[in-house]
């Protein structure tokens, strides 16, 4: 089969799946998936499912990356170009959200703790030359307090709790979009920092890999 009708078929069924952000629906038809994941993986890529990326971990669900994509978008995108100043990505993992992300952004801070992703994922994007992304090899549970406050943070693995620094990094009227608590209950939740305090949202019952504490 085409690689093209597989594409098709995705968009569309992001779509029919509450995806209704054009730009966010027009990124994922362009982002070429299959370049993130293994080759043997490569028919698959344009399936809406997670793909093994190895050291245990997944590439996100394509719906679930367009879902936090789409929710930490201002409203009607804000109409900036770009819509978004800095944004913080915890769990670049293959750098496949990394990407989808990049034009929404002026720049893109892009934390992972497992140091061989890290450089797979930094040598791929810096191949398919994407140049408004820093990468980190840390642990996210800290954030990036030197570069706060971001306008928009992404969470790519799941904690029991929203961690304390990554509220505090988050900027006036910045939005945090975060999945919380245990394998096979978890949440997706947005926390706006609005002037009356935070306000939280839940989007959606997900399923992530751990976030996990500390360096691997
Ligand atoms: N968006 C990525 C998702 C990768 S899965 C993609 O589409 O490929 C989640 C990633 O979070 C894994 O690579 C895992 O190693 C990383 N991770 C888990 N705990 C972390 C932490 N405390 N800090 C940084 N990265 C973490």
């Amino acid at each position: 089969e085409l690689p093209n009708r597989t594409r098709e078929r995705l968009i569309q069924r992001l779509g029919e799946n509450g995806i209704s952000n054009t730009a966010v629906l027009e990124r994922i038809r362009s982002v070429p998936r299959h370049l993130f994941v293994d080759e043997a993986l490569a028919s698959r890529a344009y399936e809406d499912t997670a793909l093994p990326i190895g050291q245990g971990q997944t590439i996100s669900q394509p719906w679930v990356v367009a879902l936090m994509t789409q929710a930490v978008l201002p409203p009607g995108n804000g109409g900036g170009v770009p819509p978004l100043g800095k944004v913080l990505e915890v769990g670049t993992g293959c750098g496949y959200q990394t990407a989808v992300l990049s034009p929404f952004a002026r720049t893109v801070f892009t934390i992972e703790r497992l140091a061989g992703l890290q450089r797979a994922a930094r040598t791929r994007l810096n191949e398919l030359g994407f140049g408004n992304i820093r990468y980190r090899h840390g642990d996210g549970f800290q954030g990036w307090p030197g570069q706060a406050p971001f306008d928009a943070i992404l969470v790519a693995a799941a904690p029991a709790d929203v961690p304390e620094a990554l509220l505090e990094q988050l900027a006036p009227g910045g939005r945090l979009v975060i999945p919380v608590g245990p394998a096979g209950q978890q949440e997706l939740l947005r926390v706006t920092r609005t002037p009356d305090g935070l306000q939280r949202e839940l989007l959606s019952q997900v399923s992530f890999v751990p976030l996990v504490e500390g360096m691997g």
